[in-house]
């Protein structure tokens, strides 16, 4: 089945629901059962995917979400959790231990960053921060207690797509080559959403998503996801479970609300996304515009042999001008709003230069914006940057 079929019919069991197209939201903690020996029986399985055992544990509302992402990553499993941030953290604390060493890539989500520098430190869990475009290089970074390769592709703020294929290859190679088991290989997906990038067919073993991005898609649910191989899924569900990081079963339902109509979104955001990026590419205010679906972009080529599209989020760097012109700007906008999180439907701009802390490479200068394209219609959104830009002292260069 092709991948909007598999959208539209993933997870999705009417014959269980008196024939209803959509799960229920199951509000469920207690879950009782018949006999001392189902009880023993769920337990026993309450480990594995689609098992109803304890409401922490999840509902069907959940594990219907559950079963259509991991279709869709072709995982052998999928875990549902209360946010993106907490997907990534139990994702980490499932697979790292004290004395262990991370390897996460420079360009990572800041809270990703936070987590691995505050909490995984206290922990006793050393990080070593990569520069995302490493490639093949990563496999010098190994050490022996490498437990974790963590990849983000592509970066937060800056964009830039790593050649996950090379990574891994050269991670194996060199771990077979030492004789150790290799590291567990993560990646943030959410960018690319399960639609555009399937990292487990390039050898990943485990795909983040902030959910709460366009897989719910209004702006309106927090929501994260793991999609893993057989090995790790249970040891990665049971931590969920031990950190109590279920999410609601409205939550789940709002994920599968919005996994529904996927699709159709993307292509959307996609169109627009290059339509103002490519515009304002051409913009004299504007240095460079951070998009991998743009000809002259560095990570093009490697989008366009592992992507399968873009979505709406990229960055845009501006020609050297005050701060308070940017904010001056920012203010006057009329249809991109100012907020965090992004993969709803509405426009959103950002100011990121205050926030860009990176250690590694070669860090965009001037003032940075992270641009989400919404479902708006193009010409207005164009217009509205047109006005807003104009406004910048650089605009007439
Ligand atoms: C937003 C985001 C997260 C965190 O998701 P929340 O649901 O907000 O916790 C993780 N990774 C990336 C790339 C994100 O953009």
């Amino acid at each position: 089945m092709r991948p909007d079929t598999r959208l539209t019919h993933a997870g999705r069991h009417p014959e269980d629901q008196h024939g209803a197209v959509n799960p229920p939201v199951y509000r469920a903690s207690t879950i009782t059962f018949a006999s001392v020996a189902e009880k023993q029986d769920r337990y026993a399985a309450r480990l594995e995917p689609g098992t109803v055992y304890y409401g922490r544990y999840g509902t069907p509302t959940t594990a219907a979400l559950e079963e259509a992402i991991a279709e869709l990553e072709g995982a052998y499993g999928a875990i549902l959790t209360a946010s993106g941030q907490s997907a990534t953290a139990c994702a980490l604390l499932a697979c790292l231990q004290a004395g262990d060493h991370l390897l996460l890539t420079d360009s990572a989500y800041g809270p990703t960053r936070g987590f691995a520098t505050g909490p995984l430190r206290r922990f006793g869990v050393e990080t070593t921060l990569y520069p995302p475009t490493i490639g093949a290089g990563i496999a010098d970074l190994l050490r022996p207690e490498t437990r974790v390769l963590f990849c983000e592709s592509p970066g937060s703020l800056t964009f830039e797509v790593q050649d996950i294929p090379a990574m891994v290859q050269a991670v194996h190679a060199a771990s077979a080559a030492a004789g150790r088991t290799p590291p567990v290989i993560m990646i943030d997906n959410t960018w690319a959403s399960p639609l555009f990038l399937q990292p487990l067919a390039m050898g990943v073993d485990v795909s983040i998503h902030a959910a709460t991005k366009y897989i719910g898609g209004h702006s309106d649910a927090m929501l994260g996801a793991i999609a893993c191989t057989e090995p790790l899924y249970p040891q990665l569900k049971q931590t969920m479970a031990q950190f109590g990081q279920n999410p609601g079963s409205e939550e789940a339902w709002l994920g599968l609300r919005g996994l529904r109509t996927l699709g159709v979104r993307l292509r959307q955001h996609q169109s627009t996304g290059i339509q103002l990026a490519t515009w304002l590419s051409r913009h004299p205010a504007v240095a460079r515009v951070m998009h991998p679906a743009l000809h002259g972009d560095p990570g093009h080529a490697l989008w366009h042999r592992d992507f399968k599209g873009a979505s709406g989020l990229f960055g845009v760097e501006l020609e050297p001008v005050a701060e308070a012109d940017v904010h001056a700007m920012l203010d006057g906008l009329k249809l991109f709003a100012m907020g965090y999180s992004w993969g709803g439907f509405e426009s959103l701009m950002l100011p990121t230069s205050a926030q860009l802390t990176r250690s590694t490479g070669d860090v965009p200068a001037g003032p940075l914006l992270r641009i989400h394209a919404g479902l708006e219609d193009p010409d207005d959104l164009i217009a509205d940057l047109d006005a807003g830009l104009a406004t910048l002292p650089t605009a007439a260069a």
